[in-house]
């Protein structure tokens, strides 16, 4: 794992937020109503506290492990809100639904209720996003959009979670306005099962794409690449 300097650091964060400003002003958006998610996957504790010390409080994980070692590291930091960001494994369920504010990547009722489960205990419940498998591609996590009401109830009805919306990873296009199309498809399978009353969180858009997915309606964006630096 490579550390960036804070000062390098620094810098790479405050372009990504001046995007994520960009962005909304176009849309004619609220500031608020984008959240910017960092995510420090496979990145050392100590990029997390130099982002941290930049006022960044949300970060995302993919990995239970490594997830669990970082959290536990960095627990001094009392106020980080962690997500669990990358398909979780529901033997590993146990070990983040304790830790982390939102979960991301639902796409199977077995695993929302092994969450539900061992969420038990918590203050408050554990937000979690149904994935939507919006490109098809048989090589991604997600549901395909006819599963999507089907798990959406299911989950309304598990207790200690709270349903907070979708999230998607669309196919990889050079061109970010590829994902365009995508982002718009998360959008309206939204509008089309409860609209934002019930789904508030959008989660979509990433280093490449974010402003297309604010311009689409991203709530929150979940970028690592922009403000950490290449991954191994
Ligand atoms: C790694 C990852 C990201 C960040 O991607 P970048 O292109 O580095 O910004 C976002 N979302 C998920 C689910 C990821 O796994």
């Amino acid at each position: 794992m490579t550390a960036l300097d804070g000062a390098s650091l620094a810098a790479r964060l405050s372009a990504v937020r001046a995007r994520v400003d960009a962005a909304v002003l176009r849309a004619g958006r609220a500031r608020s109503a984008v959240e910017l998610l960092a995510i420090s996957k496979t990145k050392p504790a100590s990029d997390v506290i130099a982002a941290y010390e930049q006022g960044q409080r949300s970060f995302g994980e993919n990995y239970a492990q490594e997830f669990v070692e970082k959290q536990r590291a960095l627990a001094h930091l009392g106020d980080i809100a962690w997500h669990f960001v990358g398909r979780l494994q529901t033997n590993k369920a146990k070990s983040v639904a304790k830790l982390v504010t939102m979960v991301h990547a639902v796409d199977d009722e077995k695993l929302a209720l092994e969450l539900g489960k061992r969420a038990e205990g918590r203050d408050l419940p554990l937000a979690v996003l149904v994935e939507v498998n919006v490109g098809g591609e048989a090589s991604k996590g997600g549901v395909g959009p006819e599963e999507l009401p089907r798990l959406l109830d299911a989950i309304d009805r598990i207790g200690n979670l709270r349903l907070a919306g979708l999230m998607s990873i669309p196919p990889h296009t050079d061109d970010p306005e590829g994902a365009r199309p995508f982002h718009r498809r998360l959008r309206e399978l939204r509008d089309a099962h409860g609209g934002a009353a019930r789904l508030p969180t959008l989660s979509m858009g990433m280093t490449d794409d974010l402003e297309v997915a604010i311009e689409e309606g991203a709530t929150l964006v979940r970028v690592g690449t922009a403000i950490f630096g290449a991954r191994a």
